[in-house]
């Protein structure tokens, strides 16, 4: 029985593999290919023990997607560049390749930009305001270092509040694994992200704190931001001031904040700057789009799929790539080829 799950799922990989190869190689009509990416880390970077599997790939991952794409005949371009020239009503390319990274993670710079910059692939980061420059962490890696490193019934009493959210609703005895510790990730996106802060704001310091010190910075800075912008290669838009998932927020005041006051934020930093939205989590509501279509050109969405010419430049569709669903060159098509069913 697991050998025919492992033919089919076998099959069913090929066959979204060659759909989605003709999908790149077919395209007659303008089409916009948005790849997405989070942390950008080699394979035995220590970062890797306390990250969700779906927020990383491997910097040589990365190199392979750019081979391929350019190989099938895709256009790398700015983002904002893409929306300007459809708008004139320019020709544009058949098959345009736009590369996200969300968050502002400090491996983008370290493993990422070196890549693009020799690549000469341009990217647009979605950056968390407030975080940069700080050596905050966000809430679900701190979560994921505790779980994974100290068994909640040794935790201490600050930390008990998890516990609802712990396999079986029991403190655990012995560390999680890190699959373990992404599910109860999942399930804390019940909670609102400020109520998350707030509990591990009251635990005290330990080994879930945020970074203290410039070796635990994970974010990135303005100098590296600046670096980054020099050459024109990556371009800044918002993901809020906090990464507080919009569908969360109830104070109008907040919301306000989190969407318009990213971009005055972003606006501070100088260079390279553009009206360009992300929905944390991908989460929205109609007032929060209302706020985001009244002061930026577009938004980027978590749905997956291609973008045709004339898609609504504020539910842009992309494909989120990690190591798991895009580490062979199969596993990639496939997994753009699965965005168009
Ligand atoms: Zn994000």
């Amino acid at each position: 029985m697991a050998y025919l799950r492992s033919a089919l799922k076998f099959f069913v990989i090929a066959a979204l593999a060659v759909y989605g190869w003709l999908k790149v190689r077919l395209t007659s009509q303008p089409t916009l290919i948005i790849l997405t990416y989070h942390r950008i880390l080699p394979r035995h970077h220590p970062d890797r023990k306390f990250e969700q599997p779906g927020m990383v790939t491997d910097p040589e991952v990365l190199k392979r997607h750019l081979h391929l794409m350019k190989s099938l005949g895709a256009t790398p371009i700015h983002l904002d560049d893409w929306l300007a020239r459809r708008a004139r009503k320019e020709p544009l390319p058949r098959l345009s390749l736009v590369l996200t990274f969300d968050d502002g993670w400090r491996d983008n710079f370290q493993y990422a930009y070196p890549i693009l910059k020799s690549e000469n692939v341009p990217a647009t980061i979605f950056l968390v305001t407030r975080l940069v420059d700080t050596n905050d962490v966000f809430w679900p890696e701190q979560i994921l270092k505790l779980l994974t490193s100290t068994p909640l019934s040794e935790a201490g009493p600050q930390y008990q509040w998890l516990t609802p959210y712990l396999p079986n609703g029991e403190p655990n005895q012995a560390p999680l694994t890190l699959s373990q510790a992404d599910q109860v990730i999942n399930r804390l996106k019940s909670l609102d992200d400020a109520t998350i802060l707030n509990h591990l704001s009251d635990a005290s310091p330990g080994s879930s704190s945020p970074g203290t010190s410039e070796d635990d910075r994970s974010i990135l800075n303005r100098q590296e931001l600046t670096e980054m912008a020099s050459g024109e290669l990556f371009r800044y838009g918002a993901h809020t001031q906090h990464h507080f998932r919009l569908n969360r927020l109830d104070n109008p005041s907040t919301l306000r904040r989190e969407i318009l006051g990213c971009l005055d934020d972003l606006n501070d930093f100088g260079k390279g700057i553009v009206p360009i939205f992300c929905y944390p989590n991908g989460d929205i509501t109609g007032d929060g789009r209302k706020l985001v279509e009244d002061r930026y050109q577009a938004a980027c969405t978590t749905k997956t799929g291609w973008n045709p010419g004339n898609r609504d430049p504020f539910d842009l569709h992309r494909f989120n790539l990690h190591d798991g669903n895009s580490g062979s060159t199969r596993y990639l098509l496939a997994t753009i080829g699965r965005g168009i069913l």
